[in-house]
């Protein structure tokens, strides 16, 4: 009988790494569970059609400035190198975003670009990143017409649809992820590390969890097990409110709806993701060909609606960063911080917290350090 030392709520990235540290690290025995019927978490992947990998929950693109982060995650598999482009529809064109100095070109009549070209570098630097919301503010006439020009084509519509907020809801670090970049670097994000894994995410995770000491439960909820090991210590990376029954008031989410669509064509759309900021009732659509680097006579693409998380109908995906989610939230961690020593509370959901699949890493790695690997 496998008698585990601690449960692990969750097999996504926070998961897989506590459970990894734990079982090789420590040595002590763990038992996964994930309610869902593979692991993974979101970044979870399987062979669609044509044999094309397809990210069963949106496209995940892995991106990071850490090396710790990136050594660790390489020893459970091999890189394909992989910068991510974007596209946005926005007055007829598709022109790529983050705006940057090659979208201004592409929008505007040559000698204005030029000129605004100019103040921009003046103002903030060649290479900056400058989010759109502090530009509004900008002394100079033409930045503020440039940060008003943007924020309408690229930049509120998208929002609305994506979080059923305007952006000045949302707390500054979101928007501070879509940058107008003074730059003529036209990838998507800059990170040092940005690749896919070789194999996919699901190998990747299955490289993580297979240990003496790990045992993988799928299709198993935290509810159905509560109890049966009464001296395991647990670590959890589902939903916080859902842990203490809402008793704060349950924390809003966002979910999505993703629509799976193949085409015998070679390839859909000249990148990995187009936006439509304005038309549609979906955000975006990404062409998996492009990320994996699959040749096939067919190609497979999703498309992504946001709607609101409804409890029993679709999946927390989104924690809403405001001020209002911040201080709901305080409740739940302070319950949180009175089970310390044998419950923690970790990742996307377990945090509450807007975290890339690097910084779910991240935080689990720096638990481990910090809190558990002393633990005996
Ligand atoms: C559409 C979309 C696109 C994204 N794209 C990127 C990207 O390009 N790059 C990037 O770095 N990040 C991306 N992310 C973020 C990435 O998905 C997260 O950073 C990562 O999944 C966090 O891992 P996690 O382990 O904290 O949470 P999760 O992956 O959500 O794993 C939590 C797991 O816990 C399980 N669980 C919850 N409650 C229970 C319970 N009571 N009992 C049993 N199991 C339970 C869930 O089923 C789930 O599998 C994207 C996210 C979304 C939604």
């Amino acid at each position: 009988m496998f008698s585990p030392d601690w449960i692990v709520v969750g097999a996504g990235f926070t998961g897989a790494t506590l459970a990894e540290r734990i079982g090789s690290a420590l040595q002590q025995r763990v038992l996964v569970i994930d309610r869902r019927d593979h692991a993974g978490g979101n970044a979870f992947d399987y062979p669609g059609p044509y044999d094309i990998l397809v990210h069963k929950y949106g496209p995940h693109i892995f991106h990071t400035n850490s090396k710790k982060i990136w050594d660790y995650l390489s020893r459970f598999t091999e890189w394909r190198p992989y910068f991510h482009h974007v596209l946005a529809h926005v007055d007829g064109r598709y022109t790529p975003i983050p705006f940057n100095l090659n979208t201004l070109n592409d929008l505007f009549p040559l000698g204005m670009a030029a000129t605004i070209t100019s103040s921009l570098v003046e103002t903030y630097g060649y290479g900056k990143k400058v989010p759109i919301l502090q530009m509004r503010d900008a002394q100079n006439e033409q930045l503020r017409f440039l940060a008003d020009y943007v924020y309408r084509k690229v930049f509120e519509n998208y929002t609305m649809k994506q979080w059923n907020l305007r952006p000045e809801q949302l707390d500054s670090s979101v928007s501070a992820r879509v940058p107008i970049h003074i730059s003529r670097d036209d990838r998507y994000f800059q990170d040092t590390y940005q690749a896919m894994p070789a194999r996919g995410y699901t190998d990747l995770f299955k490289r993580m969890l297979t240990h003496e000491n790990i045992r993988v439960s799928t299709s198993t909820d935290y509810d159905s097990i509560d109890g049966l090991y009464p001296n395991a210590r647990v670590i959890f990376t589902g939903p916080i409110d859902e842990y203490f029954r809402y008793e704060d008031g349950a924390l809003p989410y966002r979910s999505i709806r993703f629509r799976m669509f193949e085409q015998e064509t070679a390839y859909a759309q000249p990148v990995g993701t187009v936006n439509y900021p304005n038309e549609f009732d979906f955000t975006r659509i990404t062409e998996f060909k492009h990320l994996t680097g699959q040749t096939a006579p067919g190609t497979v693409c999703v498309e992504e609606y946001s709607e609101a998380y409804v409890p029993g109908k679709n999946e927390p995906y989104y924690p809403i960063p405001t001020e209002d989610t911040a201080s709901a939230l305080r409740p739940y961690q302070e319950r949180a911080r009175e089970l310390r020593g044998k419950v923690w509370f970790a990742g996307r959901l377990g945090d509450y917290a807007y975290y890339n699949m690097d910084q779910a890493t991240g935080r689990a790695l720096a638990l481990f350090e910090k809190e558990l690997s002393v633990l005996r």
